[in-house]
């Protein structure tokens, strides 16, 4: 049987942990399980949530992060414009390393 096709966002698993979420202690239970937006609040439904993967604290919490495209778009955004900053793969704005323009590449996706 053939996978239905949606028209959900994925975010590539390899670029989440480049994108800042909230700190677990500071959400509400209905953020952790993903039925709210992780960063905004706002309530998800299957067709407009942007699954982020399931996230392992530390002390082995899972926990299952979901946002809004709005909301991921702010992040993707951040993350992007951050990165350079971090990273010891980027040298200067002509000699950008693949999640950098993995990132840019995700923002202008969450654009449309
Ligand atoms: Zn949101
Ligand atoms: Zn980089």
């Amino acid at each position: 049987m053939p996978t239905p096709r949606t028209q959900l966002m994925e975010i590539p698993a390899a670029l989440v942990p480049h994108i800042p979420l909230p700190r677990l202690e500071l959400l509400s239970d209905a953020r952790t399980r993903g039925a709210k937006c992780v960063w905004g609040g706002e309530r998800l439904t299957g067709e407009t949530a942007i699954d982020l993967g399931v996230q392992v604290t530390e002390g082995g919490f899972r926990w299952f992060p979901r946002a809004c495209r709005r909301c991921t778009r702010d992040a993707v955004r951040a993350a992007r414009d951050i990165h350079p900053d971090r990273c010891t793969e980027c040298e200067g704005p002509t000699a950008l390393c693949e999640t950098r323009r993995a990132l840019h590449d995700l923002l202008m996706e969450l654009r449309r």
